[in-house]
């Protein structure tokens, strides 16, 4: 069984800057959120086997959500240069990954039997090129996440009911990653490539 301490100790020492622990039927979703997917602002809809559309409709992905009790959210702050510093913006996105594959690597080494759901930020980014832009089947689904926007959350809400800060000005980013954990008993086997817990 997880140990929710341990797991924000875990958060922390992987270069999050927040981490607490969100009961999972607190967690709100949006169709909304997924409508902003569609219009495609990031310019990655359709590209990803773990952004929408592959990924799945928002009541499939919030049912796969349900078989889990408990989320960790983390967060980790950066510094750029303005709103504007889009070279920045990117490089902090490149860093939060990190945290978030360095945590989800320690996680699952520690509790290697657990089942854990972990949510990044923005699309899948182990391959160069996602398989799904040539047809083909995810290359690496033990490592393959998907992200709470994907899932239709709210980022700011999970930020409120976590207690986080959420606004650092205009020359710190802030990116969020959540870990689902606590298999709900006698819900249906959490599936999804996300699930596996080998390790990496
Ligand atoms: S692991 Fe590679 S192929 Fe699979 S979803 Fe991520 S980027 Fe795409």
């Amino acid at each position: 069984m997880i140990d929710r301490e341990e797991l924000i100790a875990i958060a922390l020492r992987s270069g999050a800057s927040h981490a607490g622990i969100l009961e999972t039927p607190a967690i709100e979703f949006h169709e909304d959120f997924r409508k902003a997917c569609e219009k495609n602002f990031c310019r990655k809809y359709d590209t990803n086997w773990m952004g929408p559309p592959a990924v799945g409709p928002i009541a499939e992905l919030r049912n796969r959500m349900l078989g889990f009790t408990e989320g960790m959210l983390f967060q980790s702050t950066h510094p750029v240069s303005s709103n504007f510093d889009m070279k920045g913006i990117e490089a902090a996105a490149r860093a939060h990954d990190e945290v978030f594959r360095k945590l989800v690597r320690a996680v699952r080494d520690r509790y290697p039997a657990e089942a854990i759901l972990p949510l990044g930020a923005g699309c899948c980014t182990v391959c160069g090129r996602c398989a799904y832009l040539d047809g083909e089947p995810c290359r690496h689904p033990d490592l393959a996440a998907s992200s709470v926007e994907a899932y239709g959350m709210n980022v700011i809400a999970l930020q409120k009911r976590a207690g986080f800060p959420y606004y650092f000005g205009k020359t710190t980013v802030c990116f969020v990653g959540l870990i689902l954990f606590g298999s709900v008993p006698d819900a249906p086997a959490a599936s999804g490539s996300e699930t596996g817990s080998s390790s990496r």
